[in-house]
């Protein structure tokens, strides 16, 4: 074993082989990975072998495209066969709910480039005759599934890696993890001490005790899983014999089922609501390749729905129940990425679904390291998407919840209730008194939108406008018309301070870095001049003499993100610090035309225009608390957003619903804010501003000064300024029924058969694509050649671009969408030119390049 090398790879399951192969693959072959025991002596070796693409985040989605894509490159590479069966699957809806919840993956496909095709359950039976195709209304085909031998592709990924050059060590357990103060590491294993410039936790189901070797909880829980294999079917033969095909895998949403043919007999799974976690706290070492007892019991309800779905392996004998534990996180998605707070420490761990997204995990890893950026969108498995609040508890809670609705809809208005509330402010009980609807924000509870007296504070869920729809209605005219207040604590809220503030923030910011007591809004770039973070700054003046001081908020979600890069970049002298409040700093928002007679009565300084004009920041007291005030908010209306510590913010709210009530002021939550940004054109972190956009692609240019000092991404930013960009985020008007917008759907435009290369452009790997058109390949097991993403097209129309989020602007009613379409479309206003597809319609769309909602921005300048 080398005893210094340039990184150490943990554990030796499917997804430690992979983050190794494109580690190699990439460049880096001075690498080790140490495995405990044997290969594969974790989760991979009893799972079930499936492979599919679906998924909730079509980001995720893609990875998974990905994955499957790279066996045929794997087994070329190894020697090593997967035993790869890509059989195609289908997905299978029993009520029209489900089959909407179809239509919007099969839209989102069109976008990302994937050939799916929604079918008939008579056309699905016609794949799996084990089916009774009455307990469904519809189905989706997607081709590109199957199934392989998990052991089998675990090896190909350590034989490809060994070729490339990189160490394999086995029986050889990590014990200890020292931290070197140049940032290295000393890997104390069994058989010695290895040094390393970076580790990476791919320990599965030991990725928590690993973690806690270097001081950090990660949210991941191992959960029992079982599934089951029959004898031989004279069925399955026959359908082989007669039509020459394997049958096709099946995800039985109603049963939360999936099943397959397994040699000759079916194997069949299931995510049962009864779930069980297994080593809730601490994961034995002494488990390696054994199975735990199974227990029918436990699935019998699943197995009852799969029977009568299936009724034709109702009649098989059960051969074997294998009963496994694999990990999850909280939402199920991987978590990937270095870890905040600590040097070259990385993760790739909680993927559960090894087989599907182990390649595409990898691939993003080693991009990362080695190139310092995963090189496309993977917030939907980064670690840094959970805060401190995702405890061991919580990860429980949640864990079981993501795991018993494995299958189920999540409807774009729905809250799932497991874990909370898992953070509150001091005004939940006020909220909640008042019929508030709430929200998880980043684990903060948080107004939605507040029922009327009388009336269950409850979203009905649905794809379609739904009983919150007239009440947010009624408080947007509320604030346009008069004033509101809403809470704004699930904001990001960070300090910087010391004496090369200012220089650090140039250095990060693409905007000039505003005068004391002026606020500026500002993208951050990568070094690639993507978009990594949106930011409004107020310079908050010193609080000593030669020091600088600034705040900034931003989205919450991204405060690990965020926290990482800022961390990354800290000045080594010690001239910076950086501080996130977290919900040691909450606020409140106050806007509509009667905001500022209604903070001068709160307040004893001068708050004209004249004395306190827009994008203004002052420190003064509200209600007599000491807070900080912005002159800015969400809503592009006339309005403030006011600061506090949280032992004064009942206080404020309290004066500001006294002071508020001559003008009728409301209280209004988060999805009303939502809905005037929308007539306002403004943009949302994670939705039209994401790490594959650059700054003129996302609209940004009047914040992207390249003309002040240098700043990261400054030069690739001024590439794309050059180049002109290829996309371009625009705002339009659809002509909707009753569902809007939820994000994700594409954008047809009448272009007559031009491509513009934009589809699957976010997405694309650049890898070996199988070919999978044409019907003809349904069920087949034979995947043949490589095929470019095409462009989906009909007749004049083709897929340009695709939808980042929207929904009902209730002021100007009408119903918006945000989305990037190539740049040379983005202005072309004319009727007839767009269409957006909804829930499987095609909805006219127009695109409108000025904001619906005071255009000029006379109000909020008011
Ligand atoms: C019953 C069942 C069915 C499944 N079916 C499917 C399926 O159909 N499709 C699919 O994609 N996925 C399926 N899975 C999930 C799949 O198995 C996991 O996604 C995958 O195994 C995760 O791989 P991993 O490499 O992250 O973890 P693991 O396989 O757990 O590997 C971790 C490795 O790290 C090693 N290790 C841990 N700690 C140390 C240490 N301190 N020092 C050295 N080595 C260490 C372990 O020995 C182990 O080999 C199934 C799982 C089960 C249980």
């Amino acid at each position: 074993m080398k005893s210094h090398v340039k990184a150490v790879v943990i554990g030796g399951g499917v997804v430690g082989c992979s983050v190794l192969y494109h580690l190699a693959r990439a460049g880096w072959t001075d690498i080790i990975l140490i495995e405990r025991s044997e290969l594969t002596s974790g989760s991979s070796w009893h799972a079930a072998g499936g492979f599919h693409t679906l998924n909730g985040d079509p980001n995720v989605a893609k990875l998974q495209a990905y994955t499957v894509q790279l066996y045929k490159e794997l087994e070329e590479i190894s020697g090593q066969s997967c035993s790869l069966h890509l059989t195609g699957g289908v997905m299978m809806a029993d009520t029209p709910e489900r089959m909407d919840f179809l239509r919007l993956a099969h839209a989102k496909g069109r976008y990302l480039g994937m050939d799916t095709e929604l079918i008939t359950p008579s056309e699905a039976k016609a794949m799996f005759p084990l089916m009774d195709e009455t307990n469904f209304v519809g189905a989706m085909w997607d081709p590109v599934e199957g199934h392989l031998d998990p052991s089998g592709t675990t090896i190909a990924y350590s034989k490809a890696a060994k070729k490339l050059g990189a160490e394999i060590v086995l029986r050889n357990p990590v014990k200890e993890l020292t931290q070197q103060p140049d940032g290295t590491w000393n890997v104390i294993t069994e058989q010695g001490v290895v040094h390393a410039e970076h580790v990476v936790n791919c320990g599965g189901l030991w990725a928590r005790e690993i973690g806690r070797m270097v001081g950090v909880e990660l949210p991941v829980l191992a959960m029992e899983h079982m599934y089951l294999l029959t004898e031989p079917m004279p069925e399955v033969e026959a359908f082989n014999k007669e039509t020459g095909r394997e049958m096709v895998g099946v995800l039985d949403f109603k049963g939360e089922i999936y099943t397959r043919q397994e040699r000759n007999g079916i194997l069949l799974g299931t995510y049962e609501k009864a779930c069980k976690p297994w080593s809730p706290v601490n994961t034995p070492w002494d488990f390696g390749h054994e199975l735990l007892p199974p227990d029918l019991d436990r699935i019998a309800p699943s197995l009852e729905i799969g029977f009568k779905h299936f009724p034709g392996i109702e009649k098989a004998g059960i051969k074997q129940i294998i009963n496994g534990p694999f990990t999850f996180a909280p939402d199920g998605n991987p978590l990937v990425g270095p870890v905040q707070g600590l040097t070259n420490f990385w993760v790739a761990c909680g993927v559960m679904a090894g087989f599907s997204q182990g390649g595409g995990v990898g691939l993003a890893l080693s991009n990362w390291m080695v190139n310092g950026d995963p090189g496309f969108d993977v917030w939907g498995m980064d670690v840094a998407r959970w805060g401190e609040w995702a405890s061991l508890r919580y990860t429980n809670a949640k864990v079981r919840e993501n795991y018993s609705r494995r299958f189920s809809i999540r409807f774009p208005n729905e809250e799932l209730p497991a874990a909370r509330p898992a953070q509150t402010t001091p005004l939940y009980d006020i909220m909640v008194a008042q019929n508030a609807v709430m929200g998880d924000s980043w684990g903060l509870e948080t107004p939605l939108w507040f029922a009327p007296k009388g009336t269950e504070p409850k979203d009905i869920v649905s794809f379609h406008r739904s009983n919150d729809f007239e009440h947010i209605g009624n408080e947007v005219r509320a604030v346009r018309e008069s004033v509101g207040v809403t809470e704004i604590a699930n904001f990001a809220k960070y300090e910087v301070s010391g004496s090369g503030s200012e220089d650090f923030l140039n250095r990060l910011m693409t905007n000039r870095m505003p005068k004391e007591g002026r606020i500026v809004l500002t993208p951050m770039l990568n070094e690639f001049g993507k978009l990594i973070g949106d930011f409004t700054i107020a310079n908050a003046g010193a609080k000593g003499a030669g020091d600088e001081r600034f705040m900034i908020f931003g989205s919450s979600a991204a405060q690990k993100y965020h926290m990482r890069w800022f961390e990354k970049h800290l000045p080594k002298d010690g001239s910076v610090r950086i501080h996130r409040f977290d919900q040691t700093l909450v606020g409140l928002s106050i806007a509509g035309p009667k905001a500022q007679a209604l903070l001068q009565k709160l307040v004893d300084d001068d708050v004209s225009t004249a004395s306190f004009k827009f994008m203004d920041f002052r420190e003064m007291a509200v209600g007599g608390a000491p807070c900080m005030v912005n002159r800015v908010t969400y809503t592009g209306d006339l309005g403030y957003e006011i600061w506090m510590q949280p032992a004064y913010q009942r206080l404020v709210y309290a004066a500001i619903k006294a002071a508020g009530h001559e003008f009728g002021i409301v209280d209004f939550g988060m999805r009303a804010l939502l809905s005037m940004r929308l007539e306002k054109n403004f943009p949302t972190w994670f939705r039209e501003l994401r790490p594959i956009y650059g700054p003129f692609e996302g609209a940004m240019e009047r914040f992207t000064r390249l003309e002040k000092n240098d700043f990261i991404g400054r030069e690739a930013a001024a590439k794309e300024k050059a180049d002109g960009p290829k996309l371009r985020r625009v705002s339009l008007v659809v002509e909707a029924l009753d569902a809007d917008v939820m994000g994700d759907e594409p954008i047809w435009a009448k272009v007559n058969g031009k491509d513009f290369g934009t589809v699957g452009k976010t997405h694309d790997f650049g890898a070996p694509r199988f070919d999978t058109t044409g019907k003809e390949a349904r069920g087949s097991t034979a995947a043949t050649g490589a095929s470019a993403v095409r462009g989906i097209h009909d007749g004049e129309w083709s897929v340009v671009g695709w939808v980042t989020s929207g929904g009902y602007a209730h002021f100007v009613e009408k119903s918006l969408a945000q989305g990037y379409v190539p740049a040379e479309l983005s202005e072309d206003e004319s009727e007839g030119m767009f269409e957006i597809e909804i829930l499987g319609h095609r909805r006219p769309a127009r695109i409108n390049v000025q904001p619906l909602f005071d255009p000029a921005g006379e109000k909020m300048r008011g």
